[in-house]
């Protein structure tokens, strides 16, 4: 079966095509700027010449289309045609208290993600405008979505509630949900089977450190806490956003500097974290190199990125009572050697022991970076949530073809 993965953003659309034969990649690519005359369209076929084009593409319903027709494409196409997809499975930000799981979709999985726009107003709609545009361009074609959100609800109750009254968690739902669910769960997976040892059995710290970054408590294979929350705006310090701050500093600054609560959110999404210490970048490579050029600025803020994520895991550590791997994932858990080192020096005292050479060999596959003799595994695991996403599409739609061929079978 050939599974196509979509991420669809307001003006963006990601997109991959699996086989899932062997869970090869067949093509790959985006489109940016949909919505304008000079939208850019990058797809990049296995085995074949790519293409990159610009063209005007107004809506998400067009973007489909194009993306349909190059992947059927007589020079640049992976499939003879469209026929072969027989699935399409979408990321979505946010599954509120109501998704637990990835589903298939029809209309009452529409009308529940539209409820939950209030708490992504900007990814929900997007993922919504994604599974409208492919339903208009594949009518037949059964589509499933999996959330960022799912692989947290099995938090309990004393790690998702906020210390506010309980009348906002009733009425409105505030509470913690956290984010990069499938990561977090890809990664988490493939540390266990590299460790070889059941997930069951395991206490694990995921770091998913990138441009949005968090990390989670895994107790037995199962989210018990993680550090976004409501949005992704709580947590670690991130390229933009701040991350955790007092509260009061909302009220404070939007009185001291006459800032409206746009502006405030902004503020904290925007111009904050990495960007907002170094004054020059939100980018971690970046930022690595104004700091060995000396820039101090740049260093401070280095500091304090590692430093707050050391805290998270040495937190997670008492919250499961134990430590028994730490995993980085994403685009600095991944390619920053840095990073990594700043933040498990000040974890000797968990039993955690880096190994130099191999923290720093920029080999690009999972593997340890932990000494033979440390009492804590240390992980690099690239992350795959897009595998994830094709999983679970093809598990869902597998299930329900079964489903109607025994009903039908059990009828005849
Ligand atoms: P992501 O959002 O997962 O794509 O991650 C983006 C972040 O990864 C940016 O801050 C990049 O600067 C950072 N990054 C990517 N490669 C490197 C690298 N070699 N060293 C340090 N940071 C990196």
């Amino acid at each position: 079966m050939k599974v196509l993965v979509i991420n669809a953003g307001s003006s963006s659309l990601k997109y991959q095509l699996y086989d899932m034969k062997d869970e090869s990649v067949l093509a790959k690519g985006r489109v940016e700027r949909i919505g304008t005359e000079s939208a850019i369209v990058t797809h990049e076929p296995k085995d074949k010449p790519g293409v990159r084009e610009v063209s005007e593409i107004l809506d998400h319903v067009t973007a489909v289309r194009r993306v349909l027709d190059l992947l059927q494409h007589r020079e640049h196409g992976v499939v003879g045609s469209i026929a072969e997809i027989e699935a399409v499975g979408h990321r979505v930000v946010h599954g509120g208290e109501t998704f637990k799981e990835s589903v298939l979709v029809d209309d009452e999985v529409k009308r529940s993600i539209r409820d939950l726009f209030d708490l992504a107003p900007l990814h929900n709609p997007a993922a919504l405008t994604g599974i409208n545009a492919v339903e208009q361009n594949m009518p037949d074609v059964p589509q499933a979505v999996v959330f960022d959100t799912a692989f947290h609800q099995t938090m309990p109750r004393h790690a998702y509630l906020y210390p506010i009254p309980m009348a906002l968690y009733r009425r409105h739902r505030i509470r913690r949900y956290g984010f990069h669910g499938t990561s977090h769960f890809y990664v988490s997976r493939r540390a266990a089977e590299l460790i070889g040892r059941p997930i069951e059995e395991l206490k694990m710290v995921t770091c998913h450190i990138g441009n949005g970054s968090s990390c989670a408590a895994i107790l037995g294979g199962q989210s018990v806490d993680t550090s976004m929350g409501l949005t992704p705006l709580e947590g670690l310090m991130m390229g933009t956003r701040s991350g955790d701050i007092d509260p009061a500093v909302v009220p404070f600054v939007m009185s001291k500097e006459e800032l409206t609560l746009g502006e405030v959110n902004s503020m904290l999404n925007k111009h904050s974290g990495l960007l907002a210490i170094s004054g020059s970048s939100g980018d971690m490579r970046e930022i690595i190199e104004a700091m060995e050029e000396g820039d101090r600025n740049a260093k401070l803020a280095f500091d304090m990125f590692c430093y707050r994520l050391r805290k998270y895991v040495g937190a997670y550590a008492a919250a499961m009572n134990g430590l028994d791997a730490i995993v980085f994932t994403a685009g600095i858990g991944e390619n920053s050697p840095h990073v990594r080192k700043a933040v498990c020096e000040g974890l000797s005292f968990l039993g955690v022991k880096l190994d130099e050479a191999a923290n720093f060999d920029a080999a690009k596959e999972a593997r340890f970076i932990s000494a033979p003799d440390s009492r804590v595994k240390v992980l690099v695991v690239p992350t795959n949530e897009e595998l994830i996403i094709a999983r679970d599409t093809y598990r869902l739609v597998t299930e329900r073809k079964r489903a109607g061929e025994t009903a039908a079978a059990l009828e005849s």
